[in-house]
Formats: structure tokens, sequence, C-alpha cells
């Protein structure tokens, strides 16, 4: 069902694959060169204005995505659209230009800032990069940035090692919006906070989505954030998307085997809802070099069926809104039709 809201971001069929070294071997064997599949046929849209949340285990490719939106990485094949404008293989001043509108902010904020810098003056370097205002002017901008991050203005002059995980996340929160920012990433940027802290954080994270209009794309591991911060959600499995829908739909009515699992392993501290060992997950993750032929899941799936193995499943959207790639629900849409 066509979805009427603004489109601020479109993703269709991305693929970011990195080559695999060729040994000796290889080359004598006349071997094909093989690849490491980091995201494998991605397709969704972001509406203006919306949270979006990424979940899926470690290594599932949820950061290569972010990266190759961002322009980051070069995509394999595929599009990415922001605003209508293809950006997928845009190069140079053009993307240069681009760069502002769109930013992303680390898990490890302390990684992303120089620690011989002063807080204000790695601020304002976003603004000496890219505008022309006079040092006065950026000054005075830096400062309301740091008033509007719940920072003092004295803080310009703090060096990271003298600011708390909260103070420098915030700090990373000022670098990312200092400019006409409109798709910010956040890469499990609430992840090593404490919970106290995480809250003050995702407070200000959409007061100013209010503000200025920001679109957040949200990865992380955790559900329990996720489920409160995001609109919709969308669960990778080893570069795959497997299931989009709202938050509030995919809590209560999860249609993949994946993502059944990974609610069921949310820890529950309320007596009498304790774990379902029927979606427990067994196994490893297998590797994005060698990945399974068919659905990339059924190696681990507990309703594994024969045309898994050979297949892979195509996203089809099951309810309006709600899109799942298993074969279940092909095999279920075909019973009510006949
Ligand atoms: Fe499981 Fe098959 Fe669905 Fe994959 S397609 S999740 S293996 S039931």
């Amino acid at each position: 069902m066509a979805d009427s809201r603004p489109l601020l971001l479109e993703v269709e069929h991305l693929c970011k694959w990195f080559p695999l070294k060729r040994t000796a071997g290889d080359v004598l064997q006349r071997k094909e060169k093989r690849y490491l599949k980091a995201v494998n046929d991605v397709s969704f849209q972001l509406f203006k204005g919306e949270n979006l949340g990424l979940v899926g285990e470690s290594g599932c490719g949820k950061s290569t995505l972010a990266r190759t939106i961002l322009r980051l990485y070069e995509p394999t094949s595929g599009t990415i659209r922001l605003n209508g404008t293809d950006i997928s293989h845009m190069k140079g001043d053009a993307l240069r230009r681009l760069r502002p509108q769109m930013q992303m902010i680390f898990q490890a904020p302390a990684a992303s800032l120089d620690p011989r810098q002063s807080v204000g003056k790695s601020i304002e370097e976003v603004y000496v990069i890219n505008t022309d205002y006079p040092a006065p002017v950026r000054r005075e901008k830096t400062m309301e940035l740091l008033e509007r991050v719940g920072l003092k203005r004295e803080h310009y002059y703090s060096y990271p090692h003298a600011l708390s995980g909260g103070q420098k996340q915030r700090v990373g929160i000022a670098r990312a919006i200092a400019l006409d920012t409109r798709f910010v990433v956040l890469d499990e940027s609430v992840s090593a906070l404490d919970v106290s802290v995480q809250a003050q954080i995702l407070q200000l994270l959409n007061e100013l989505s209010r503000e200025k209009h920001l679109t957040y794309f949200f990865i992380t591991h955790d559900l329990g954030v996720v489920k409160h911060f995001c609109d919709r959600i969308l669960v990778m499995y080893l570069g795959n998307v497997c299931e989009l829908a709202e938050s509030s739909v995919l809590f209560h009515k999860p249609l993949h085997p994946y993502t059944e699992s990974l609610l069921a392993a949310v820890p529950r501290l309320k007596v009498g809802q304790e774990h379902s060992t029927e979606f427990v997950l067994e196994g490893d993750v297998p590797s994005a070099m060698t990945p399974p032929k068919g659905c990339p899941f059924h190696t681990r799936c507990s309703k594994c069926m024969e045309i898994c193995t050979r297949e892979k499943p195509p996203v089809v959207e099951q309810e309006p809104g709600h899109f799942v790639a298993c074969h279940l629900y092909e095999k279920k849409k075909e019973e009510t039709e006949a």
C-alpha cells in the first residue's frame, strides 16, 4: 500500500560486498573471486521526521548499511535516493555539499574527539570546514550549540578527558547538528551510557528532532530502547532484511522467526513472563563470506522447510506497512487465496 508521508530516503536493492584477497592457491585453481557480502539486496524507505530503528546481531551488516547510505562506502550495486536525488555514486564537490545534510553520531564519542583539542574548537571545526563564517560568529554559534545540547558555555574551554560519557555524547550531538542537518545516523549512540544518562540523551534527541525536523536512523542491539524511541523497526540478519514494521506491531505480532527469537531473548523482570524456549536461538551467525544458500536464516530456524534451503524468500508486504521475508507466509498466502 502506498504511503502518503513525504520521503527522505529511498534505498533500493542496495548491496555492499567487500572483495576478499585471493590466495596463490585460489589463483592456481582458478577459483572465482570471493566477496564478504555485508549488505545484500536491502530495500526500504525512510519518511521525513520519523525514527527508524535497525536491529540485528553483531556483524549482521547494520553499520555497513548505514555507512554505505552515508556514502562513506561506495555501494557495490543498488540505489540510494535522498530527497529524490540519486546519491548512489555521487562524487567530488556534489558529495561534499551533501555531507552536512547527513551526519553520524558514534557509540564512543571520545574516539571521534581529538584529546588535544578543546570541546569548543572541535565543534567550531565543523564551521571552519563547511562555512565562511568569521571567527566571532563561529564562536557564538558554538556557544549557543553547547547550551542547546545541555552543556555550559564554559565547556567551550574543557578538554574531552574532563567530560563524563554523557557530556561527550552531547558534544557529538552538537557536532552532528551544527549545520543544516536533515538525516542523522545514531550508531549504538547510547549503548555505552548509564541507563539514566541514556534517558536524558534520548530525551534531547527527541527534542532536537521536533525542533530541527530531523530524521533518525537508529542502529542498536537494545530492543528496549528501540521500542520506545523508534516509530518503525527494520530487522536485519546476515546482510538481509528479515522484517520491517511499526514498533508496536513488531513487538506484538512479529512474523519472522528471527524477530521472534530476538524478542524472546529480551530479559523479563516479571514473574510468569519467563522466556519461551520455543524461540531460543542456537548456533552462531554464519560467515558473510560463505552465506548459506536459500534463506540466510535457515541454518538456525526451527521452522525451516525444504524450500528454505533452496530459495531465498522475497520481502513481501503481508499487511499494510508490515514487510517480511519468509517462505512461511508465502505458503499461508497461497493457502488463503486457494
Ligand atoms: Fe525459517 Fe524458512 Fe522463514 Fe527462513 S524462510 S525464516 S528458514 S521458515
